[in-house]
């Protein structure tokens, strides 16, 4: 049978994980290892300065006084009698799309596994309007058996990739299918900070106040939720940018008359 290990950035107790670890019990034998509490924006954060605990929460049930990356690593270095075959990380109540998935919590959880040799998912529920998690979960388990029926960690995704799941705000019914999407962008305008003043006349600040803005690219993974349809996107952890490298290699770099490498 094999072993999936399932955690999330909204903590051990959201309806998202909830949902996804059912679903899963039909397609593996599913180990929970997730934060105590929410963790969401904790991006791809390590806990280094305070100590870890972990409780158990019921059979193969594990919440941990940390954040998703410390999840991952706490159930495969420690938890788990073996590596899981899958890291599946989700369900997220909110979209993860475009520069977003460099903040997201759910998103790094699936980095981590990626980073440790796993193939790794992560799902995330569209919340512009409350949406039941049913529709997502029931995805979530079809690409996880499929991705699983594809043999061994090298056959399953190509090395250092992860997939980036986001699913319309719609009742299974109602997604008109699934697309592969590229990373949109997000356009950032200035009621991105929104000014206030508290009662003892001081200013303070909301980051994230306002709708945002996206640049319209037909392949996006936002274009694809909002028409309706489920978005993966491959996200791959070389952060290189490779064209830019041979491109700047004519500069001159200088570090104090040394000779160049
Ligand atoms: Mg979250």
């Amino acid at each position: 049978m094999k072993r999936i290990l399932v955690s999330n950035d909204d903590g051990i107790d959201a309806d998202g994980i909830r949902a996804l670890a059912a679903a899963l019990e039909a397609v593996g034998e599913v180990t929970v290892v997730a934060p105590e509490r929410e963790q969401s924006a904790a991006s791809h954060s390590l806990t280094l300065h305070k100590p870890l605990r972990i409780y158990e929460r019921g059979p193969r049930r594990f919440a941990v006084s940390g954040t998703p990356t410390d999840c991952v690593n706490m159930a495969v270095h420690h938890i788990m009698p073996a590596p899981p075959d899958i890291v599946v990380s989700g369900i997220n109540r909110g979209a993860n799309l475009g520069d977003d998935v460099t903040y997201s919590g759910t998103v790094s959880a699936a980095m981590e596994g990626t980073l440790l040799g796993i193939p790794s998912v992560a799902f995330s529920q569209i919340m512009w309007r409350p949406t039941p998690f049913d529709g997502a979960a029931r995805f979530a388990a079809d690409l996880v058996r499929q991705m699983l029926e594809r043999g061994a960690a090298g056959e399953m995704l190509p090395p250092d990739t992860l997939l980036n799941v986001n699913v319309p705000d719609l009742p299974w019914e109602a997604f008109r299918g699934v697309r592969w999407t590229v990373q949109g962008k997000r356009r950032f305008t200035k009621e991105q900070v929104v000014e206030k003043t508290d009662p003892r006349g001081r200013k303070y600040y909301w980051v994230g106040g306002s709708d945002l803005e996206w640049e319209g690219n037909p392949d996006s993974d936002h274009s694809a939720v909002t028409q309706g349809y489920i978005s993966v996107t491959p996200v791959h952890l070389d952060l290189t940018n490779h064209d830019a490298l041979r491109r700047l290699r004519d500069w001159r770099l200088d570090a104090g008359g040394r000779p160049p490498a």
